[in-house]
């Protein structure tokens, strides 16, 4: 049996973990759940998965948790320290899928635990790439992306040396704006932007889609975890979201990922490497599907994806600076504070303001640097949306 926990248990892609993991339950012992809100989700899987321990991120419901574990036997807890506490419980496998920078912190002690960390929570690597690289290396631990394009260029990478490797190229579905005007993207609303044409995940992903502010993450993610130079990493729009990802080699080859857009997949490759084990997803019938399209992405509609590079060329905690920023423009735009385009202006106005003082290349990156410049980028972002509004 192989003992694992997951954080964000009760978010997309941690419910997709879990219902991987139901269908094999002899082969997992579950130590740790974690999750937020969703108290009674929480609850349930805890006693279904027969988890040590449940945590809840809201100190405030610790009473509510406890309450609906009586007479289980699962350990209630809350709070992020108690996360943290419990992500250090020893495990073989950690699925890392809280969303936002709160995410870090776990995975790199999960990290310094030697336990091999899915990492699904793309924040870990824009915010702290050197360092959750660098934990991963003194501690002898594996990260295995469940990013879909992450997990598909690395797939596309067994038995290749990255010497040959000339460019990777991430996909994207375009979101739910693909198709709408400038005009329109202006006045768009949160609503519009919540819903997905392709995938079905958590709101604040959808929205960054829609953005591609999410891509933009996904470029940064690229360089951190495969060592790239970020002029090698292109970015296609993909309507169909069929192919994730391809990896083009010196030979002129490109190597091309193609699945259903199901994040078990990614997952499943994740909690069964090096093995592939079959997986309850759809077998693609490329004859029915008949065209795939692929076009360049418009810099003007997404201009998250000049920024990604910007962050690559700047370094240091540019990619700190970027996430946190990019967090408080969305939780302004969710709140209806400022419109769809101006959440690329706060995030540029950010990283023009802190870059100089926080971006040099060879700084020193811990987990404190990493969240004091988190904290002061949100502060600069709220400071730069009550000017806006
Ligand atoms: P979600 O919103 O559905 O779930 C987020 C989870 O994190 C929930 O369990 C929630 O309770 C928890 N959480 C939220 N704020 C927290 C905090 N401050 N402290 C502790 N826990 C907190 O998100 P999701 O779509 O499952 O995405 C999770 C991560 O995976 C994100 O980093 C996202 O970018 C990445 N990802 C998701 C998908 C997808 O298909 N959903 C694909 C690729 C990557
Ligand atoms: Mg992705």
């Amino acid at each position: 049996m192989r003992k694992i926990s997951i954080f964000g248990a009760t978010g997309s892609i941690g419910q997709n973990t879990i219902d991987l993991i139901r269908r094999d339950p002899d082969s997992y012992d579950v130590v740790a759940l974690s999750g937020g809100q969703n108290i009674a989700q929480l609850a349930a899987d805890a006693r279904a998965l027969n988890a040590d321990i449940a945590v809840t991120a809201d100190e405030m419901r610790l009473d509510e948790l406890r309450a609906v574990l009586l007479g289980s036997g699962v350990e209630a807890a809350a709070g992020a320290a108690a996360i943290r506490e419990a992500a250090a419980r020893p495990v073989d496998w950690v699925m890392s899928a809280i969303v936002g920078a709160a995410g870090l912190a776990p995975g790199l002690v999960a990290l310094e635990q030697g336990a091999t960390l899915a990492l699904a929570n793309k924040e870990s690597l824009v915010t702290a790439g050197q360092l959750i690289m660098g934990t991963a290396a003194t501690h002898n631990a594996r990260i295995l992306p469940v990013d879909s394009e992450h997990s598909a260029i690395f797939q596309g990478l067994i038995g290749e040396d990255m010497a040959a490797v000339e460019r990777i190229i991430i996909t994207a579905s375009g979101g739910a704006f693909r198709d709408w005007t400038l005009e329109d993207m202006a006045r768009a609303t949160p609503e519009q932007a919540s819903s997905h044409p392709n995938w079905n995940m958590g709101q604040r992903i959808t929205v960054d889609s829609a953005s591609m502010f999410n891509k933009a993450l996904e470029v940064i993610e690229t360089k951190e975890f495969f060592g790239c130079a970020h002029e090698q990493i292109e970015v296609l729009v993909h309507p169909e979201s069929l192919v994730h990802a391809l990896v083009g080699f010196n030979d002129g080859a490109l190597m091309a990922h193609v699945g259903p857009p199901d994040m078990r997949h990614a997952i499943g490759f994740a909690l069964h490497w090096p093995e592939r084990k079959t997986l309850p997803v759809e077998r693609l019938d490329l004859a029915k599907i008949g065209a795939l399209h692929f076009r360049e992405p418009d810099l003007q509609r997404y201009p998250a994806l000049r920024l990604a590079h910007e962050v690559l060329e700047l370094g240091g905690h540019a990619g700190a600076i970027f996430n946190a920023a990019k967090e408080r423009a969305l939780d302004g735009f969710l709140a209806h504070r400022i419109g769809f385009l101006q959440m690329a202006e706060v995030v540029e106005e950010v990283l023009t303001l802190l870059s100089p003082s926080h971006c040099r290349k060879n700084a020193e990156m811990t987990l404190d640097t990493v969240m004091e410049t988190d904290h002061l980028a949100r502060k600069t972002a709220d400071q730069v949306m009550q000017k806006l509004a």
